[in-house]
């Protein structure tokens, strides 16, 4: 909690007292000094002294010895206050340092060294009084684009607010302390059960719901928790935070704000992490991940118009890996970049078999956006494996458009102006302006197959392909489904216009050796499709069933 110090009041009143002391001690020694003279034989030799030179008068030197005396009172009464000043001004000096070095300049709140100390007496407390603790490592989410977007002024004062509510919430005895950037840790002590860290964990989440003004502009953030429960057993503090900061990188897989409790089974999953880890960086020295290709048809004409390459790993010991997986352990572990080289040079080699108006389109992690030489890098690659930057598009998410804004748009202006194209892959199930769309000026947007998947049955998804198609119209963007999967979802979209799409019921991703195959069967099938509806609808019959193309499929498929 932040603290007021009350340690400045004592060390005045102490001075104070030891200054009158010494007050006391000078007086005493001048009068003393002064009865000692006059009945000494310092006063004797004084009185032969007057004798030998008679024309000073006794009462005069006694004056003069006197005034002497209090002179020295007087420059000893000032030695003491200059030496109470400074004595009083050093202390508070070392007491604001030793305050800075214990707390967090910003918010006043304690910092990791007086946390690591508080949290130390508390186990001592936990076992010599059979207690509960909660230690709790907060993480503020959007965080960052406020920094960003708003300066790190208006990212100061909301830390500053941010800490405020959070000391509300909890006990005095409990400790709040700033860790980092945006990061908080909590000491909770004298838990009566799991129960209390729960209400607690809910009213921090509560602390930060809706939004936040500063400077007169409202800014949303959330803050994620992880939580581990301390007893006896547990006498490490560097232990307990370690596993609630394993708990909250759970709570911040999940989406928006919420906590997440430590248990074993956590540490169990990061250990099969961490060999699948190793594995991908094996398989990826070994080139063992290789590009599929799914291809985006022209809705219109049947037409192949670009194959999107997905990273594919058959591992020697798991079989099957999904994309969905390796690619977030890749982007975890700092291998995304090797990956996506890999999958890029792979994909040119293979693509430049293809007709040169297929484009080859590729995705890029949100991760690769931290890298502000990536639109080099691609071009490099492209370069190098004498690929025509202009027959590449690269997709991206509307994620990796808001961890810093500026740089996602410099790169990818960088690679529009060398020719690549872009394409926003996933649309809405991120967070993205219609002004940066606007601005970014994509060649494609991609509506994700979630809207599509049950385009009939929903009429909110429905509305949803309607609004993103309509919107993709008014700003001339082509807009592509995803997860087309049968002749149902092929025939709505078309209705309502959408031009290209993408989806099992065309192909799922095949290996390079069935690209060349898929790119006479597809338009064919589609045509003969297109025949057997119209036949059909001239005798009054049934649609014809429509098989898919047959592209073998490159995984298993589900039951
Ligand atoms: P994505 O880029 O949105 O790719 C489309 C995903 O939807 C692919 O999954 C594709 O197989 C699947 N899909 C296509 N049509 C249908 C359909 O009709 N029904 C259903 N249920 N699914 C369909 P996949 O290959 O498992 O990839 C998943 C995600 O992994 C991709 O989503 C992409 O975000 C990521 N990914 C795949 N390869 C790479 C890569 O090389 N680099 C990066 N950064 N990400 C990749
Ligand atoms: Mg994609
Ligand atoms: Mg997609």
């Amino acid at each position: 909690m932040p603290e007021k110090s009350d340690d400045r009041g004592s060390v005045t009143q102490a001075q104070s007292r030891r200054v009158g002391i010494d007050l006391a001690i000078a007086a005493a020694l001048t009068f003393g000094s002064f009865i000692a003279c006059a009945t000494t034989d310092a006063f004797e030799t004084f009185q032969e002294v007057s004798r030998d030179y008679e024309y000073l008068e006794l009462d005069e030197a006694l004056i003069a010895l006197l005034s002497l005396g209090l002179g020295a009172i007087f420059f000893a009464l000032r030695r003491l206050q200059d030496q109470r000043r400074e004595m009083v001004s050093r202390i508070d000096a070392e007491a604001r340092s030793a305050r800075l070095a214990m707390h967090d300049d910003l918010t006043g709140l304690p910092n990791r060294r007086l946390f690591r100390d508080r949290l130390r007496t508390a186990i001592e407390r936990v076992s010599r009084y059979d207690e509960m603790i909660a230690v709790m490592v907060l993480d503020i989410d959007r965080f960052k684009p406020v920094n960003d977007l708003h300066g790190h002024g208006a990212g100061d004062r909301l830390l500053v607010t941010i800490s405020e509510r959070f000391t509300r919430v909890l006990r005095k005895h409990d400790t709040l302390a700033r860790v980092g950037g945006d990061e908080f840790t909590i000491c909770q002590v004298a838990l009566g059960s799991r129960s209390d860290a729960v209400s607690v964990a809910e009213r921090l989440v509560k602390a930060l719901e809706g939004p936040i003004e500063i400077d007169g502009k409202s800014l949303i953030v959330g803050v994620s928790i992880g939580v581990c429960l301390g007893n006896a057993e547990i006498r490490d503090p560097n232990e307990l935070i370690r596993r609630a900061s394993v708990a909250l990188r759970k709570a911040k897989k999940r989406s928006g704000s919420g906590y997440y409790f430590y248990d074993q089974q956590l540490d169990v999953s990061l250990a099969l992490r961490a060999t699948l880890e190793r594995e991908l960086r094996g398989a990826i020295e070994a080139a063992e991940i290789v590009p599929h290709y799914q291809p985006i048809i022209d809705l219109a004409s049947g037409k192949i118009i670009c194959f999107e390459a997905l990273a594919r790993w058959h591992s020697a010991t798991r079989g099957f890996v999904s994309p969905e997986d390796f690619i977030a352990v890749a982007e975890d572990s700092n291998q995304i970049m090797e990956l996506s080289e890999l999958m890029l040079r792979q994909a040119c080699r293979d693509a430049k078999s293809w007709p040169e108006d297929i484009l080859l389109s590729i995705n890029i992690s949100p991760l690769q956006f931290r890298d502000n030489r990536l639109d080099e890098e691609i071009l490099a690659i492209l370069d190098s494996e004498g690929f025509p930057p202009e027959r590449l598009e690269v997709e991206v998410t509307e994620n990796a458009l808001v961890e810093d804004p500026d740089l996602a748009d410099r790169i990818l202006m960088s690679l529009k102006a060398r020719g690549v194209r872009t394409s926003l892959d996933d649309f809405g199930t991120g967070h993205s302006s219609l002004v940066r769309l606007r601005d970014l000026a994509f060649d494609k947007i991609k509506i994700d197959r979630s809207f599509v998947s049950d385009l009939t049955g929903n009429s909110q998804n429905a509305a949803i392909v309607e609004a993103v198609l309509a919107m993709g119209n008014s700003l001339g963007l082509p807009t592509a489904a995803e997860g087309i999967e049968d002749d149902t979802h092929l025939e709505t979209l078309r209705e309502k216009g959408c031009v290209l799409g993408q989806g099992y019921h065309f192909s799922r991703p095949v290996p390079a050796a069935d690209v060349g195959r898929l790119i006479t069967e597809i338009p064919e099938k589609l045509r003969k499709a297109a025949r057997d509806k119209a036949a059909g609808d001239e005798t009054g019959g049934t649609k014809a069933e429509q098989s898919p193309p047959g592209a073998k499929p490159d995984k298993p498929q589900a039951a």
